[in-house]
């Protein structure tokens, strides 16, 4: 049975080990030879639809699989044929209720449709139109709207995703223009309320002052980033060549890319879509776009998308999202992927100068052949030209399955530098690709692609990290081998970080196991991460710049990274007084309907922040930590008998009586408040506090989560039992009830606070801020030992 699996398996394009790994798992294994059967495929098949099947088998339900054959007839009759099909038809089948209905089930599947460009470019311009007016006036706000409207527009059901968002893009930017300070709702508010300033609206009005204002238009954007671009222009990056210093194989490559560019510097960031970005990143586009940005140049965002396999939208959106956070603006857009075609044509061009050939060891025999002493050229190397033209375009038109065969580039296998022996060009994949669909089979791998696309776009300075140094030759061997313009290859030096890991293999296994909430968890250094936590874009380029360039790979100390967040936040954030842990005081002296409204500086010392009201009345809450039962004398707090101030209340308090509850937790203080004259005495310390206030709905009760390091070695891998075991299980604390004053209301997701004498906190996106339930973060404490309490 097993051998007849495993052959059957093959007849769908699987290869011979994927085959055998598929027969051995007792639930797909039985699933896919009834769909193989059913088919019709025994016999072989095309591998599109071969992969089709596969994927139908793979991911059939439970409640789906009594009508497998269903839908393998369906797959058959090319009914379904693409991947979006197939989980839609599973989706029906799981609802259907005895027979299918052959039409119902076409309709609900998109038998038959097939959308084109026009009718996408149609489509989306008539949904715009009808929205024109409200477009126009909320902007890029609306953009999000647009996009799952028109997802959910019955004519687009079965679009490329892909193509109809580049669509809406391209329209919104035509209708629009790019985004400017209308679009940026830190400068937004600066037009709203002038004189009595919530704290929220201080804080946006200071961080436009610093940071987006500058960022709003792009001439100020580029003046600002001049400013502080002194790192282009020292270490590394000083030394690096002019535009037209590079020698090529021909003076003519040079000539005519001069031409094409005009002599401007052209580098690019190019980020595999397979994770979100880290602070590691924030280095690289600082270095790409600054470096562009310091000699008037250009920079692209070129997406390095090669292998479908770990590839998906979520990644594309949050690395643009994510760019433009940090304050750049590509040049273009670019994926490696809008080039297979060349690079394939180029491959082919390869083998005919007798510098590539199709392969066929395997990973084992490849890795012995280099392993030997000396090394070994294997029997395909030698094969004639047409026959490796040949065998190429087989792969490509995916008669061989995955691994069965290779395209490998005829370097130099007896040169000392491994990126000479060999290196694979092309490998055969049946995964779909996120922009190119089922049109490819074969895919091109990153020693291939990444200098070529580099030579395609001009680029002048092709600056990556030092891991890549000895690649660096065979990157000029093939652009050199097919006469193509030579970029130059800079490398600069790794940033890590202590206490936590970058390397998105690790995240994405924290991601997956639960250990941290998502890849914007509070606790990860990615920038979605340190977004949310609260970090300030311009702290994060502040930090990253100041490191200066250099060619060593460097770890430093989180702590400095907080240094500038905190210094940066010191400017910017207004204060609130929030307790985490609230003690009630009862004033008894005062009536039970006493109210002073006291001012409040939204920023001591900063009278452009203004201030704001907050209640004071007979009950106040202070932190529990501001009050001691046993009294110390160099304790200056409360205790009883003890006198304190609260934060600009004209007069101090004075504790007289604990009230404990039957558990012996104290609940309540009795105090008095020294408003008459005779007995005041300016008191010592002064601490913060709320009032409790039915008419102003204070305190508002928050949830506050503490965060501290996610990893307890400052290098998690020390651990002697691994990296995942160094996890800190105490690294996320919930407060689900601290009370804040009234001047948090109006806060909105991302601004920034300093809670007095306690850290600078975040407004977390879980808040519901219409409805003025918050979750702050805490970015980092006021002082740096701070957040080891
Ligand atoms: P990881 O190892 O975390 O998966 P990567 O190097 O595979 O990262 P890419 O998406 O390929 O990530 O990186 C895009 C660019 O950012 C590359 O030029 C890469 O050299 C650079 N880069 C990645 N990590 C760092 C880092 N820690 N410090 C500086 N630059 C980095
Ligand atoms: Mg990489």
């Amino acid at each position: 049975m097993s051998d007849d699996a495993v052959a059957l398996f093959q007849a769908i394009g699987l290869s011979e080990q994927k085959a055998k790994e598929t027969a051995a798992n007792k639930k797909l294994s039985p699933n896919l030879v009834l769909v193989i059967k059913e088919g019709g495929a025994e016999t072989g098949v095309e591998k599109s639809v071969g992969a089709l099947y596969y994927n139908l088998a793979s991911t059939v339900t439970k409640n789906a699989v009594a009508h497998l054959p269903y839908l393998a007839r369906a797959v058959r009759d090319a009914r379904l044929t693409t991947n979006d099909q197939v989980s839609a038809a599973i989706k029906f089948a799981e609802a259907a209720k005895g027979d299918i209905d052959d039409g119902e089930f076409d309709a609900a599947c998109g038998v038959g449709i097939v959308v084109t460009q026009q009718e996408i470019v149609e489509t989306v311009t008539k949904f715009i139109e009808e929205r024109r007016e409200e477009l126009e006036q909320k902007r890029y706000q609306m953009l999000g709207s647009l996009i799952s409207g028109l997802r959910q527009t019955p004519e687009l059901r079965w679009a490329s995703s892909v193509a109809v968002k580049e669509e809406i893009d391209k329209q919104v930017l035509q209708i629009l223009g790019p985004k400017d300070e209308r679009d940026d709702p830190k400068a937004k508010k600066k037009a709203e309320k002038k004189d009595v300033k919530a704290p929220a609206a201080a804080t946006k009005e200071k961080q436009a002052k610093t940071e987006t204002a500058a960022a709003a238009s792009k001439e100020g954007r580029v003046a600002e980033a001049a400013k502080s671009l002194k790192y282009v222009f020292e270490g590394e990056l000083a030394r690096l060549h002019k535009p037209g210093g590079n020698p090529q194989i021909h003076p003519k490559l040079m000539e005519e890319h001069l031409k094409r560019t005009g002599g401007k510097v052209v580098t690019r960031f190019p980020p595999e879509p397979n994770g979100f970005l880290h602070i590691g990143h924030a280095k690289a586009i600082n270095i790409n776009f600054g470096y562009a940005l310091a000699h008037e140049g250009i920079t692209n965002l070129r997406y390095d998308d090669t292998n479908p396999e770990a590839e998906e939208e979520k990644y594309f959106v949050s690395i643009l999202e994510t760019i433009k956070w940090l304050g750049f603006e590509p040049s273009a857009i670019t994926y490696s992927s809008d080039h297979f075609q060349r690079l394939y044509d180029l491959a082919v061009e390869l083998i005919k100068r007798d510098k590539a050939y199709v392969c066929h060891c395997t990973g084992e025999e490849i890795h012995a052949m280099r392993e030997a002493n000396p090394r070994i050229e294997c029997a395909h190397r030698s094969r004639p030209v047409d026959e490796s033209v040949r065998e190429f375009v087989k792969m490509k038109e995916g008669r061989y399955g995955e691994g069965e065969a290779i395209l490998r580039m005829k370097m130099d296998m007896q040169n000392p530098n491994p990126q000479f022996w060999d290196l694979v060009a092309y490998r055969v994949m049946f995964t779909p690709h996120h922009r190119t669909g089922n049109a490819w089979c074969v895919y091109p791998t990153y020693d291939y692609t990444h200098c070529l696309c580099d030579s395609f776009e001009d680029i002048t300075h092709s600056l990556c990290t030092v891991e890549f140094q000895l690649s660096r030759e065979s990157y000029y061997w093939l652009v050199d081998a097919l006469e193509l313009y030579k970029p130059v290859q800079w490398e600069y030096g790794r940033l890590n970080i202590t206490n936590t890991v970058l390397s998105k293999r690790k995240i994405t296994k924290l991601v997956d196991e639960g250990i941290v909430g998502g890849w914007d968890d509070p606790r990860l250094y990615t920038l979605p991460g340190l977004r949310r936590r609260g970090f300030p874009a311009t702290a994060i380029n502040a930090f990253v710049r100041e490191l200066g360039v250099t060619t060593s790979n460097t770890v430093i100390p989180v702590e400095r990274l907080e240094n500038y967040v905190r210094d940066h936040l010191n400017d910017v954030a207004p204060r609130l007084m929030v307790l985490l842990e609230p003690l009630k005081i009862t004033l008894t002296n005062l009536s039970d309907d006493y109210l002073e409204e006291v001012t409040v500086a939204n920023k001591p010392r900063d009278e452009s922040m203004g201030s704001h009201t907050v209640p004071f009345s007979k009950t106040v809450y202070i932190d529990a930590s501001d009050f001691r039962e046993q009294d110390d004398p160099n304790f200056y707090r409360l205790a009883p008998g003890k006198s304190v101030g609260l934060l600009n209340v004209p007069f101090p308090i004075t504790a007289n009586k604990v009230v404990k509850d039957s558990s012996g937790r104290i609940v309540e203080i009795l105090a008095t408040y020294e408003n008459s004259k005779a007995d005041f005495k300016k008191p010592k310390t002064y601490i913060h506090w709320v009032g409790e206030s039915k008419k102003h709905n204070s305190p508002v009760k928050v949830q506050v989560n503490l965060y501290s390091n996610l990893f307890k070695h400052s290098n998690p891998a020390d651990n002697p039992d691994g990296w995942l075991a160094d996890i800190n299980p105490d690294s996320l604390s919930v407060i689900p009830e601290a009370y804040a004053e009234i001047g948090i209301r109006g806060a909105r997701i991302e601004d920034s606070f300093q809670f007095v004498r306690v850290g600078y906190f975040s407004v977390d996106p879980d808040s519901d801020v219409k409805k003025g339930r918050y979750v702050v973060n805490r970015t980092v404490g006021l002082k740096e030992d701070a957040k080891k309490n």
